[in-house]
């Protein structure tokens, strides 16, 4: 039986879930959204609730009868609420945990009774710190002790991807899972740790540039529109079913070259300053020294990639500002 909507984004109002129902919305679809807005905003999604092909629903996935209901009227999940952003994970780690685990064994079961197919959004966290960069979706992943709560976030999205994978396994259910890598954009926020809306909120208010460590680390960005491509051609591909696909960009930038660059960009004179690890994290804090995706399989199954600069995002999010209030 066809659902009332065409999506259920769980997650939506957060920063990638809401670029995700804009882009739903204008190509012709309908949409259902489950948040709780402990991270997300509905300030993100206030210009869509107007819409006839969209409806939000205030809840939480650790709800089974909340997350039964909203999978009832809905024909396709992305599943995308989860607890994000390094301070949240350090700072409340039961939430974290179960969130994350809880939260995607609900959406799985309530899922199995349709047969809805589910998109599983996972995180390059899971590699860990293994250094075989690039990383590729086979390659094993390295986490270091439970007693450091900093890997709690990594385990908790490698169980989400091998429980979505025994769902496909032993029940067929149609899944697929993405590892997204750093993602940025228009109204990402900083408040939860996110390093690119806190250089230039930092640049644009004349604060020093906060850089973490020694800024060898390196991340790679992409752009949140470009992203959305990935996940919805993913969507759309049954050869991708049963898998775990990287979705990023492939250049690499040290974290203190993010820094000049933000600082060049946008013309700002404030001094970048480095803050060691112990006084900007939690002690036992591991910082991941390289992070970048292997994307052949993403090429092989969809052909397309994320492609923008880091200058032309940068520059990008800096037209749009910063929100308000965000620190
Ligand atoms: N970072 C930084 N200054 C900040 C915030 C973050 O130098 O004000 C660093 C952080 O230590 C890490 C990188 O930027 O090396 C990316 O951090 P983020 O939390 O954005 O993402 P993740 O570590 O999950 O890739």
């Amino acid at each position: 039986m066809a659902g009332r909507f065409d999506y259920l984004v769980t997650g939506g109002a957060g920063f990638i879930g809401s670029h995700l129902c804009e882009r739903l919305l204008s190509s012709g679809k309908s949409v259902c959204v489950l948040d709780d807005l402990s991270t997300g905003n509905l300030k993100n999604i206030e210009k869509l609730l107007a819409s006839d092909s969209f409806h939000f629903i205030e809840g939480t996935v650790l709800s089974v009868e909340t997350v039964n209901n909203c999978v009832d009227m809905c024909n396709e999940i992305i599943h995308l609420a989860a607890a994000v952003g390094v301070e949240n994970v350090i700072n409340k780690p039961v939430e974290t945990i179960e969130t994350n685990v809880s939260g995607t064994e609900n959406i799985l079961r309530a899922a199995r009774g349709n047969n809805t197919k589910v998109l599983i959004a996972s995180t390059s966290e899971v590699y860990g710190k293994s250094w075989k960069v690039p990383f590729k979706e086979d390659g094993d992943i390295v986490l270091g002790p439970t007693s450091r709560n900093r890997w709690s976030y990594a385990c908790s999205k490698a169980l989400d991807e091998f429980l979505a994978l025994a769902y496909n396994h032993s029940y067929g259910l149609p899944v697929v899972i993405c590892r997204f890598f750093n993602t940025v954009g228009p109204r990402q926020s900083g408040r939860y740790g996110m390093v690119l809306p806190r250089f230039i909120n930092q640049a644009l208010t004349g604060q020093p540039i906060t850089v973490f460590g020694n800024g060898t680390q390196t991340r790679c960005f992409s752009l949140v529109s470009e992203v959305i491509d990935c996940v919805l051609a993913l969507m759309d591909k049954p050869e991708a079913v049963g898998k775990v696909v990287n979705i990023g960009s492939t250049e690499e930038i040290t974290i203190l070259e993010l820094a000049r660059r933000v600082r060049e960009i946008s013309g700002s004179n404030s001094e970048i300053i480095i803050v060691p690890y112990d006084k900007a994290y939690p002690e036992g804090f591991e910082d991941m020294q390289r992070r970048v995706p292997d994307v052949s399989r993403l090429i092989g199954l969809t052909g397309i990639r994320p492609e923008a600069d880091t200058t032309a995002i940068i520059k990008k999010v800096i037209e749009f500002g910063i929100p308000e209030g965000v620190q």
